[in-house]
């Protein structure tokens, strides 16, 4: 038989990892529904197939599926997006060391490293992303890591990710990337020679909205210390779980496509209406760093924020008159959401620090769905309509 050769990530994302022969010749990965496998011989600890330990089909063949696409020799998948931040960071940080981690991050995240590390004896330093510079200082002898998101959420911003790979490389830090927000489609960290890349596979991966998975992907070596973690902290994901992940991931790149197009014109759109006040999308000119994003980047993604003119009310008014976007936390799904960062993902953090990092009461982060463009934007104009007297335009 003429062997297999899968190049293209469109491709990969179809037919690595399925099994070869196929099951009773199903074209699709059947569902794997038993906590353990038979041993039939005289066989060790390592041998035992059990779904905690990550091992039994339906996971394995996502693992090889994941690791294909994105360039690496292996991959994890967990039972959330924190599952696989939190083991991860817990697999190389240990009592004594040190993180250091970037301001804008996903509120679970940043609570996690701020309210929790702690209690584990592990203390971090905050960055800036775009101030390579400014991280030696920030630096200490016990640093083990550094961690950053591909395009912050959500705020969008596009941290230095070659300074980072550099600087972990020049110190000996594991480097981790949080890719949900661009997708494998769009970035490949590991190509890029960052260490680790993680996902929420409840976004993108998934794309519809109705599970929650995460995903860890990197070298066999570091794979395997985060897999012995894993399988003692138990954030491992069940076959059925697996199967619709694996069943989503093969429209991914389709759905990127369309997410990326729309969410480009939908951007556009904002930044030239006379109710907004700014927008936050890298693939806009007016981003400052769009040229680094444009360099790094395959597409831009579908996730945008930005702030109407008059604040808060304004940003709640407009989410009461649009029709077709959900007004809901979560994103990466078919339906195009809305959610208000500060009352939702990120109001764990203090408005001090909401502040800082430019997270006002009034910005709307957009996940932009596959529905017709031109509906979500005739949608958001007459919203704005809805809203004039509050954002005084006339
Ligand atoms: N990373 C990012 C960028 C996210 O937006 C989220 C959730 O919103 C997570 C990680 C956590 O993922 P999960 O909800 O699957 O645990």
């Amino acid at each position: 038989m003429k062997e297999k050769k899968f190049k293209d990530i469109e491709t990969k994302l179809i037919h690595s990892g399925e099994p070869d022969p196929r099951v009773q010749g199903a074209v699709s990965m059947p569902i794997f529904q038993s906590a353990m496998f038979e041993t039939r011989k005289e066989e060790g600890y390592h041998d035992i197939q059990y779904i905690r330990l990550n091992n039994t089909p339906n996971a394995q063949a996502l693992h090889e599926k994941l690791a294909a696409i994105e360039g690496a020799e292996d991959a994890l998948v967990t039972s959330s997006g924190m599952a696989a931040i939190s083991t991860t960071l817990l697999t190389f940080l240990h009592n004594g060391d040190h993180l250091l981690v970037q301001n804008c991050l996903y509120g679970g995240t940043h609570d996690f490293v701020t309210k929790d590390l702690h209690t584990f004896g592990i203390s971090y330093d905050f960055i800036d992303g775009n101030d390579p510079e400014s991280w030696e200082k920030k630096r200490r002898p016990n640093t083990k890591a550094i961690y950053v998101e591909t395009m912050t959420n959500p705020m969008l911003e596009v941290a230095d990710h070659k300074a980072v790979v550099t600087f972990a490389k020049k110190h000996g830090l594991v480097s981790m990337i949080d890719n949900t927000f661009a997708s494998p489609i769009n970035f490949r960290p590991i190509e890029h020679g960052f260490d680790l890349s993680l996902h929420s596979g409840t976004k993108y991966l998934n794309g519809h909205s109705d599970i929650v998975a995460g995903a860890v992907i990197g070298s066999s070596e570091l794979i395997s210390k985060v897999k012995h973690r894993l399988d003692h902290l138990g954030g491992s994901l069940d076959p059925h779980a697996c199967f619709l992940l694996h069943r989503g991931m093969k429209t991914l790149a389709l759905r990127m496509k369309q997410h990326n197009e729309s969410a480009l014109k939908i951007a556009r759109f904002l930044e030239e209406h006379n109710a907004v006040a700014n927008v936050n999308y890298p693939g806009l000119m007016s981003h400052p760093q769009h040229n680094r994003a444009g360099q790094l980047f395959d597409g831009f993604s579908g996730m945008l924020s930005f702030e109407p003119k008059g604040g808060k009310t304004a940003a709640e008014q407009f989410m009461k008159n649009v029709s077709i976007p959900i007004i809901t936390v979560s994103l990466g799904g078919v339906e195009s959401l809305l959610t208000r960062p500060a009352a939702t993902s990120h109001s764990g953090m203090s408005p001090e620090d909401r502040k800082k990092l430019g997270i006002t009461d009034g910005l709307i982060r957009v996940s932009v769905g596959v529905e017709a463009t031109e509906d979500l934007i005739e949608d958001f104009a007459e919203a704005f309509e809805a809203i004039r007297t509050i954002a005084s335009i006339s």
